[in-house]
């Protein structure tokens, strides 16, 4: 398991990205939205889509 947040604000291209707790590209607590603690990207992100139009995965901590 491993603990995720989303990114509120979208990229330019529509995209949320989704980190783990431990990336070093994860913003500011106030500009993350807390996922909980989920067993694999896949999952989070389909969690992530409940809420978020367009999660995805940040190329350095959540690949694919
Ligand atoms: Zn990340």
């Amino acid at each position: 398991m491993a603990e995720f947040f989303i990114e509120i604000s979208a990229q330019d291209n529509g995209d949320h990205l989704i980190h783990k707790s431990d990336c070093s590209l994860l913003p500011a607590k106030e500009a993350i939205y807390y996922l909980g603690s989920i067993s694999s990207i896949s999952s989070a992100a389909k969690k992530a889509g409940e809420r978020f139009a367009r999660p995805t995965g940040c190329s350095q901590c959540s690949p694919g």
